[in-house]
């Protein structure tokens, strides 16, 4: 299969590029994936769904993609909770992956190629240390080894900051071992009950930073093609990744990176510390993971986005003429007659769809090609149910919300699942819903029948506006049949 062009802002040129690929075809892709100390947050999956829908474009595009996403599985939070709980720290580790691949399920993550973890990647770790030991960028003080920032001569490329700027906004730290004040931790020798590896500078365990570039070059190779994480990350986190990969390898790291821009609660970031924390589980539990995965799908990743009521409501409000438009359209009965019109504006939807997403991953663009889509057939077939579709604009309609969904992870939730969890997260937004309880709705609905059976319309309008009240909506049917639904 040929690969489509497709152009991405790198942030190391800080400007959009052709992606050019170090083997045709196939990408090198590595994501700096979540510490699991606790349940993450929506914050948290904004960087996971963005990571996914890179990875989906690449491969709808026809790249073959080889994805690394690690787990952060030692760090200094997790021996500090699991210090708390009175537990082992790889144990309490261990729960939060469980949990969190419980959470990406529900957002309908694709599995990456490869999920290391730092434990898992101890030898690899200590090779790299090593590597930079021998080749003189790093040193040993006390059972500490650092890296030292001053010899590799690139740093600042990627976050465009200048050691000078650095050191000077540094003065006042204390660490007097460290020869320059933006040297930093490789590997740190293990205090009591921490968990530990024997390492040429004794028992201890890495630093933050050379994880990435370990799990990298082990998956990936020594040169990547593409690495994407927040935006928070890029400094520190990104610029020691590049300068120790680039000192041990003796070749560039990666040759693009993106980063996603964060989700903001109020005018504030959202973060466990400012304690804003909505946790994915806690969202996907009344909204549903499609819901959250559109919210977070439609605003462009370079872009801020702030976490509002408007945001969540019009998200549950798109996700629900999706779904009904692909339900109505499979319920369309098929007729002979042909229109090429509304064939060919179909397949140059799909065309403005694939370029959107080869623009820089323009998901929010390609999202609103469909919607203008889904209208212009909403006006001109679904509410002229009888007079059918035909078979060849049928196909081409199923396979163009096919190809949305493969490249968006959209579309997922079960037809009767999704009009459920519509329903709870619209009655969850609500606040006139807590008026009535849910045995209370069910009674005027069952007393609203009666009453109407009875044509007692008197009494089946008071209860109409009584449930009306509390935010319910009852629909009457032509046949007889009704149905209500929350505003
Ligand atoms: P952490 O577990 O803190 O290392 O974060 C895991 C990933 O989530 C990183 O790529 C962070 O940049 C990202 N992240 C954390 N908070 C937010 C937020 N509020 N908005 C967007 N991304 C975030
Ligand atoms: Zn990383």
């Amino acid at each position: 299969m040929s690969v489509k062009d497709i152009t991405i802002f790198n942030n190391l040129t800080r400007t959009k590029e052709k992606f050019k690929t170090l083997e045709d075809g196939k990408v090198r892709f590595y994501s700096c994936g979540p510490t699991t100390y606790d349940f993450l947050h929506v914050g948290n999956a904004r960087a996971l769904v963005v990571g996914d829908l890179i990875f989906r474009i690449l491969k709808t595009v026809g790249y073959e993609v080889n994805f690394v996403r690690n787990f952060t599985d030692v760090d200094d939070k997790i021996i500090e909770r699991a210090k708390e709980e009175g537990v082992d720290p790889l144990v309490h580790s261990q729960k939060y992956i469980d949990e969190c691949l419980k959470d990406m399920a529900s957002l309908n993550l694709l599995p990456a190629t490869h999920t290391p973890k730092v434990s898992d990647t101890m030898p690899q770790i200590i090779d790299m240390i090593k590597i930079l030991e021998d080749k003189g960028f790093a040193y040993v003080v006390d059972g500490e080894v650092f890296y030292h920032v001053p010899l590799f001569k690139d740093y600042g490329k990627l976050s465009k900051k200048k050691i000078e700027d650095l050191q000077f906004g540094k003065r006042v730290e204390v660490d007097s071992r460290k020869k320059n004040p933006c040297d930093f931790v490789l590997w740190k020798p293990a205090k009591e009950g921490e968990p530990s590896w024997d390492s040429p500078w004794g028992a201890g365990r890495p630093g933050w930073h050379i994880e990435c570039s370990a799990m990298a070059k082990t998956f990936l190779g020594p040169e990547i093609d593409l690495h994407h994480g927040g935006i928070d990350l890029m400094f520190p986190h990104h610029e020691n990744e590049i300068a120790q990969s680039e000192a041990a390898n003796g070749c560039t790291f990666s040759d693009h990176w993106c980063h996603n821009e964060f989700l903001n609660f109020g005018s504030e970031k959202m973060s466990k510390s400012l304690g804003n924390v909505i946790t994915i589980r806690a969202f996907v539990e009344t909204y549903s993971g499609e819901v959250l995965r559109h919210i977070l799908s439609s605003v462009h990743y370079r872009s801020k986005m702030d976490w509002t009521k408007s945001i969540i409501e019009r998200a549950i409000g798109e996700i629900e003429r999706l779904h009904v438009f692909y339900k109505e359209l499979m319920g369309m009965p098929r007729t002979d007659k042909e229109s090429q019109k509304d064939f060919d504006q179909v397949v140059s939807t799909r065309k403005k769809m694939e370029e959107e997403l080869s623009n820089d991953f323009n998901v929010p663009g390609a999202t609103s090609e469909l919607f203008s889509l889904i209208r212009y057939f909403n006006r001109e077939y679904i509410s002229n149910l009888g007079e059918g579709i035909s078979e060849k604009l049928f196909s081409e309609l199923i396979s163009l919300l096919k190809f949305y969904s493969n490249a968006t992870g959209l579309l997922y939730d079960n037809f009767d699942e999704m009009l459920g969890h519509i329903n709870h997260a619209r009655k969850s937004l609500c606040e006139a819903s807590e008026k009535l309880t849910d045995e209370e709705v069910e009674k005027l609905i069952k007393d609203r029948k009666e009453a109407r059976a009875t044509k007692d319309w008197s009494r089946s309008d008071q209860i109409r506006d009584q449930l009306n009240e509390a935010g319910i909506v009852v629909k009457d049917n032509p046949d007889g049949t009704y149905s209500w639904h929350y505003k």
